[in-house]
């Protein structure tokens, strides 16, 4: 990048949880070239990235200590790490719900717990939600993990407004990545038809709202839900209808 666009992200230390594929990697990938000291981190062996279960407080206060001695302060985290279950509500177990809940709704909470007292004001923590939290999409695990992270997420903005910590999530749609890659045809193709742009999303697509959303160009935007989803969720449910009344012969 060149002097004419100033990195918008210098001199910020910013965590990614689940950096090492997908979307996480891609928001990685984006911030650093914004600037930002990325602490790419995740489950899984992966080049580049440290090692972080959010489900684990031992791992969260290490990565804390380690973080407060190399740099004394944290102005970014990005809870991204998820996982899905797609089990219906007819056989979802209540080990599957407390397994995706733990990762998708624990996890960030015991993220905000140990990295906002490293946070200065102008600090900024980004969610990331799902079109699932927006909707009744049907597999409940996730789901229901997903919604009430949209209530962590509000909670957590009320908190930490007055020191200057800025908690917002954003609701992807269809992103292309592994974790979609192992749904059904049918789930990639239903998508394509309900969402108005008519595609699915690439995580390059998702990564410039994460870096928004931890610059200073947001910097008065706390306790908002963005969706990046090509308008999946904007219709609430009405684009068959839309859909089926086109045409002469509909009639509509
Ligand atoms: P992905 O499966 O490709 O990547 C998820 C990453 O999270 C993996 O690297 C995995 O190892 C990591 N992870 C899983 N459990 C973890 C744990 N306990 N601790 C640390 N890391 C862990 O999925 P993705 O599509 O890149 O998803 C990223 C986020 O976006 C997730 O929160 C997901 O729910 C959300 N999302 C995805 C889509 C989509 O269409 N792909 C849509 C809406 C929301």
């Amino acid at each position: 990048m060149s002097d004419l666009h100033p990195k918008r992200l210098l001199g910020k230390v910013v965590v990614v949880t689940g950096a090492a594929r997908g979307q996480g990697a891609a928001e990685a990938e984006a911030l650093t070239r914004e600037g930002a000291r990325v602490v790419a981190t995740d489950i899984g062996p992966a080049r580049g990235c440290r090692r972080l279960d959010v489900t684990s407080e031992e791992e969260w206060a290490a990565l804390a200590a380690e973080l407060r001695e190399a740099y004394g302060q944290v102005h970014g985290l990005v809870n991204n790490a998820g996982v899905t279950w797609r089990a219906r509500i007819g056989e979802v177990r209540p080990a599957d719900m407390a397994r995706v809940h733990a990762v998708n709704l624990t996890g960030p909470l015991l993220g905000i717990q140990h990295l906002a007292p490293l946070m200065p004001p102008g600090s900024s923590v980004v969610n990331v939600g799902s079109s699932a939290a927006l909707t009744a999409h049907y597999p409940v695990a996730y789901t229901t993990s997903k919604w009430a992270l949209r209530g962590l997420s509000k909670t957590a903005a009320l908190e930490l407004g007055p020191r200057g910590i800025r908690v917002n999530t954003i609701h992807p749609g269809y992103i292309e990545t592994e974790m979609t890659a192992s749904a059904a045809p049918a789930f990639r193709e239903a998508n394509i038809r309900e969402t108005p742009l008519g595609r699915t999303g690439t995580v390059g697509e998702v990564a410039p709202l994460v870096v928004f959303l931890l610059s200073d160009e947001s910097s008065f935007i706390t306790g908002a839900e963005i969706p990046v989803d090509g308008g999946l969720t904007a219709h609430g449910g009405v684009k068959s209808v839309s859909d089926a009344l086109l045409g002469p012969e509909a009639g509509g």
